[in-house]
C-alpha cells in the first residue's frame, strides 16, 4: 500500500511530529556541525529556534504563502540574529529537506520518502536519517495517542459542538476556526484562514480592551472577557470569550485559541432591561410631579394661585388652637370688592378675571409674611392675621383699602374699592361664629355706603 503525502498532509505530520523530528534532528552530526561552526553548543535555546522555525515552515505551507515573503520568516530571522547566528545553514538545512521530499512512501508498515534525483549527499543521508527514525517517531506517538486521542477527540467534539472556536498564531493571524464561528460572523472558512482575527472587530469595541487582552495572553495568562464582535454584514453580535495561550515545551506561546459562547440575547435583554428601567425612572418622576401639581391643585386657588377655601378652613383651626393655646390675639378680615358685577358686565369676565389676578397680587405683597391670605369664592377673599387684635387688623384693612383705591387697574383705572369686614377671635369663638361676626361686619360696610372697613360690635 502507498500512500503519497501531499505538502499539507506533510506540514500536518511536521507539525504532529514536531518535537520527535526536532529531538533526532539536534543530535544529527550535520546539524551539530552547523551549531559547531557557529560556535553554539546544543543547548536548549538553539533548539528553540529549531522549534521556531518548523512553525514558520508549517506556518507558510498552511498560510500558502512563499517563503521569502512571509512575515513570520523575517520574524525568525530577526530571531536567529538576537541570538547571533546565521540562518543560512539552518535554513537549507530544512528546506533542502522539504524540497527534496517528492514523496512519502508507506509500504507495508515501512515509510521511506521518494526524493529527487539530484539531491545533494548531506540532504538525502538526513532524510533518510528522518525515514529511519520515522518509525520510532511513530511508535512512541502511537502509544502517547491511543491513550489520549479518543478522550481527546471526544473533547474536541464537545467543545467544538457547544462554543464558537478559533485559532491564532502568536501575532493573531487566524489559523483556524470552528464552524460555529463561521455561522455567527457569516464568513466561509477560506474569508477567515490567515486573516488578522481582528477582521470581526467591532468599531465600538474600545481599543482598550484588547490592549489589556492582548498584555495578559502575551503574559501567557488566559483571558475572560465579554467581547461585541461584528459580522460580515456588519451586525453585531456579543461573546463571553475566553482566551487560552498554547505554549510549547520551552514555554514560549505557540498558539492562542479562543473558545467563545453568543450571550447576544442575554446582553440585549439586559440592555431592554436598562432601557425599561430608565423608562419607568422617567414614569415615576412623571407621577411624582404629577402628584404635586395635583396637590398643590388642592390647596391653591386656580384662577389668582393663593390659598382655596379647603385650605384655609384647615389653617384657620390650627391658628385659632394656636392663638388660644399661647393666648395671643387673632383676627380674620373679610373683603368684598365693590360693584365688581358692573366691571364684568362693562368689560367682560376676562377683564373681571384679570383685575382679581392684579388685585391678589397686590393684596399679597402688602401684607406680613405670617398673614395668611385666601379667596373665600367670587371676588370675596379672607384674611387672617395671627398676633393681631382687631385694632390692628382695621388698620391693615385701612391700609389695604387705600393702596387698592388709589392703584391703577387695567381697563377700570383708578377708584376700584373693596368693603372690609374684621372681627378679633375670642375664646368662646368658633371657626362658624368667627366667619359669621367678620360676615356681619362686611354687611355693615355695604350697608355704610361700601369702600370702607367695620369692625364686629355685639
Ligand atoms: P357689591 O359686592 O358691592 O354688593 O356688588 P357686586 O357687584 O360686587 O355684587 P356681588 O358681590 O354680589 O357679586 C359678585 C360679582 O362678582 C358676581 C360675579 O359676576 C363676579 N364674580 C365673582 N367671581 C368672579 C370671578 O372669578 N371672575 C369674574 N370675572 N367675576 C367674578
Ligand atoms: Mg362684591
Ligand atoms: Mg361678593
Amino acid at each position: 500500500m502507498i500512500k503519497i503525502i501531499n505538502s499539507e498532509e506533510f506540514s500536518y505530520f511536521l507539525r504532529v511530529h514536531r518535537n520527535e523530528i526536532i529531538k533526532i534532528w539536534m543530535n544529527k552530526s550535520e546539524v551539530q556541525n552547523v551549531l559547531h561552526r557557529h560556535s553554539l553548543p546544543v543547548i536548549e535555546k538553539n533548539t528553540h529556534l529549531f522549534y521556531q522555525f518548523c512553525d514558520c515552515y508549517i506556518s507558510v505551507i498552511e498560510w500558502r504563502a512563499t517563503i521569502s515573503e512571509c512575515q513570520i520568516k523575517i520574524d525568525f530571522l530577526q530571531l536567529l540574529n538576537h541570538y547571533n547566528v546565521t540562518v543560512a545553514d539552518l535554513f537549507t538545512l530544512i528546506t533542502k529537506l522539504k524540497n527534496a521530499i517528492e514523496q512519502i512512501i508507506f509500504e507495508n508498515g515501512n515509510l521511506s520518502f521518494a526524493l529527487h534525483s539530484e539531491i545533494d549527499f548531506l540532504t538525502l543521508q538526513m532524510a533518510n536519517d528522518l525515514a529511519s527514525n520515522f518509525e520510532n517517531i511513530i511508535s512512541s506517538n502511537r502509544n502517547y495517542k491511543s491513550e489520549n486521542s479518543n478522550l481527546l477527540a471526544e473533547y474536541k467534539k464537545a467543545v467544538d459542538l457547544s462554543n464558537i472556536v478559533s485559532k491564532t498564531n502568536p501575532k493573531g493571524v487566524i489559523t483556524y476556526v470552528n464552524d460555529r464561528f463561521c455561522e455567527i460572523s457569516g464568513y466561509v472558512r477560506d474569508e477567515l484562514i490567515g486573516k488578522p482575527h481582528n477582521i470581526i472587530r467591532h468599531p465600538d469595541m474600545p481599543r482598550e480592551a484588547f490592549k489589556e487582552l492582548w498584555d495578559t495572553i502575551k503574559a501567557k495568562k488566559s483571558w475572560n472577557g465579554v467581547v461585541t464582535n461584528m459580522k460580515k454584514d456588519g451586525s453585531q453580535y456579543i461573546v463571553d470569550t475566553t482566551v487560552i495561550p498554547i505554549l510549547d515545551v520551552d514555554g514560549d506561546v505557540l498558539e492562542y485559541i479562543a473558545i467563545r459562547h453568543d450571550i447576544t440575547e442575554l446582553e440585549e435583554t439586559k440592555q431592554q432591561l436598562r432601557n425599561i428601567n430608565k423608562a419607568m425612572k422617567h414614569k415615576v418622576d412623571e407621577l411624582y410631579s404629577m402628584t404635586n401639581r395635583l396637590e398643590q391643585k388642592a390647596y391653591k386657588d386656580n384662577l389668582t394661585g393663593i390659598n382655596n377655601r379647603e385650605n384655609f378652613d384647615d389653617i384657620c383651626s390650627t391658628e385659632m388652637r394656636h392663638s388660644k393655646h399661647n393666648d395671643q390675639p387673632l383676627s380674620l378680615i373679610i373683603f368684598d370688592v365693590d360693584h365688581f358685577k358692573q366691571v364684568n358686565d362693562t368689560y367682560g369676565h376676562q377683564a373681571g378675571d384679570d383685575i382679581l389676578i392684579d388685585l391678589v397680587h397686590l393684596i399679597e405683597n402688602n401684607i406680613k409674611n405670617g398673614d395668611i391670605f385666601a379667596r373665600w369664592g367670587g371676588e370675596e377673599f379672607v384674611i387672617l392675621t395671627p398676633a393681631t387684635d382687631e385694632a390692628g387688623a382695621y388698620n391693615l384693612a385701612e391700609k389695604l383699602r387705600k393702596l387698592v383705591q388709589s392703584h391703577t387697574f387695567a381697563y377700570v383705572g383708578k377708584g376700584l374699592s373693596l368693603s372690609f369686614g374684621i372681627a378679633q377671635f375670642t375664646a368662646e369663638d368658633n371657626k362658624r361664629t368667627l366667619f359669621e361676626k367678620a360676615d356681619g361686619a362686611l354687611y355693615e360696610a355695604k350697608k355704610n355706603g361700601r369702600n370702607r372697613s367695620e369692625v364686629y360690635h355685639p
